[in-house]
């Protein structure tokens, strides 16, 4: 036996190789002096052979799940996916802005009703100065933009049975300066219905209420009126509709 033989047959009778050998030998990154112990020793050994083959088809599975992960149609579901998240995004900006534009028309148009009782009540006087003095309380608070304060005084005072027409109507400005619209269409129902001298207003305050609540089929019922009937206001009208809704009111022939 040559020395050559001698030492490959040395190599050849090595240990079977640890997971460790394998996988270093399935990514290629084995030093080549153990390479070679290894490659001599897979030519004897059925098991590590096996072993060897089992680990590539592993490596093999792997590498096309990877490469799948980046295939074309998982980067054109990305995209649609980014696309799908822009078009909510613009969708939000366009709600917003629709919202800034109505609520930009009612904060530009809204005016509070001015308080003209407070004078005429203590010019007249009255038989009831417990009333008087809970309307002059929530005149006053009105006057200061105290409208929560104003609110209490003005049921209180109705609830007293003050004879004055125009409480409702404060309270309707008070609690739309609040924020509570329905209340507030609730005190602008009821005037409309019982004081005719304050149609107008109740109109306009009804109109803008329904801006408000981004309603243009409720506002243009009552604003169209205005527009149709009323010299004062049709103006402001049609100003607030077009800003709110970008919609033109022109007047109609009255039926
Ligand atoms: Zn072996």
């Amino acid at each position: 036996m040559s020395f050559d033989q001698q030492h490959i047959f040395s190599e050849s009778t090595r240990g079977c190789l640890t997971q460790a050998e394998i996988d270093s030998y399935v990514e290629q990154n084995m030093a080549a002096a153990n390479l070679r112990e290894v490659e001599m020793h897979l030519l004897d050994c059925m098991v590590c052979s096996d072993a060897i083959d089992g680990a590539m088809d592993l490596r093999e599975l792997e590498a096309r799940q990877t490469q799948s992960s980046s295939s074309p149609l998982k980067w054109i579901f990305r995209i649609a996916a980014v696309g799908l998240v822009l078009i909510g995004v613009v969708f939000a900006m366009k709600l917003y802005s629709a919202e800034t534009q109505y609520e930009t028309a009612f904060a530009d148009a809204f005016v509070p009703y001015a308080n003209d009782i407070t004078a005429t009540t203590r010019a007249v006087g009255s038989t009831n100065d417990d009333v008087d003095s809970t309307v002059v309380a929530a005149m006053a608070a009105y006057d200061q933009e105290n409208y929560q304060e104003a609110l209490e005084s003005l049921k209180h005072a109705m609830a007293e049975g003050s004879d004055e027409d125009l409480l409702p109507l404060y309270a309707a400005i008070s609690e739309i300066q609040l924020g509570h619209y329905e209340a507030a269409l609730t005190y602008l129902d009821f005037v409309r219905v019982n004081d005719p001298d304050r149609y107008e207003e109740v109109l306009w305050y009804t109109g803008l209420v329904y801006v408000k609540l981004n309603q243009p089929t409720e506002a243009k019922e009552y604003l169209q009126q205005l527009v149709n009937e009323s010299q004062f206001y049709s103006p402001r009208a049609q100003q607030v509709f077009e800003q709110a809704f970008g919609e033109k009111l022109s007047p109609q022939a009255i039926r």
